[in-house]
């Protein structure tokens, strides 16, 4: 190492200590993953996906209740009722805006019929026909899906890469009230991310 190179990497180093962090991040953005609480789900079943190109976002959409789900009750529901290996989604991102992890990350979801190879489920409890997604969870799903797009390597703004259960499949998931801000989750993520 040269001496100049040494200074810098002194400096470097010393400056890190100073602000607590291990290493200096690079010029270019580089976000953090957000915090995702992991509670060790058993899964019948484990299959890698082999791609990541598409967010496919979801509410829960219980009928006649705009309510809060743990990821633990849906996984027990998408066991005992439909017989899957464990729930179907990736995230569940909770009222109050704490993200849950479901499906491990690579594993293939159940969550959008025909597009599970190549995608992730992110779920946000409530039934958006009757309430309306928080501000938290607003935040969260935004924060999330921008560091997904990083991690991946998807362009939000790319036809495709972020969009509701209904483009893909029969249903009006992830409703209306959730399915209009779809441009704005594209927005942050498109304008946070160089
Ligand atoms: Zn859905």
């Amino acid at each position: 190492m040269k001496r100049r190179d040494f200074l810098r990497w002194s400096v470097c180093s010393m400056l890190g200590a100073l602000l607590g962090q291990g290493e200096i991040l690079p010029a270019e953005a580089a976000y953090y993953e957000p915090m995702i609480y992991k509670r060790f789900l058993q899964f019948t079943e484990y299959e890698v996906r082999p791609a990541t190109e598409m967010l496919v976002i979801h509410h829960t959409g219980f009928p006649n209740e705009d309510k809060d789900s743990t990821v633990q009750a849906i996984h027990k529901f998408h066991q005992e009722t439909f017989k899957w290996a464990g729930v179907g989604y990736h995230y569940l991102i909770r009222k109050n805006g704490m993200i849950e992890q479901g499906r491990r990350p690579d594993m293939v979801g159940a969550h959008a019929y025909g597009h599970n190879k190549n995608s992730l489920g992110i779920c946000l409890a409530g039934n958006f026909d009757i309430g309306k997604p928080t501000a938290a969870q607003m935040d969260a799903v935004k924060e999330l899906c921008r560091w997904l797009c990083q991690k991946y390597k998807l362009d939000p703004f790319q036809k495709g890469t972020i969009v509701g259960h209904r483009d893909l499949n029969d249903t009006a998931c992830p409703s209306k009230r959730l399915y209009r801000r779809l441009e704005e989750i594209r927005w942050y993520c498109a304008e946070h991310s160089h």
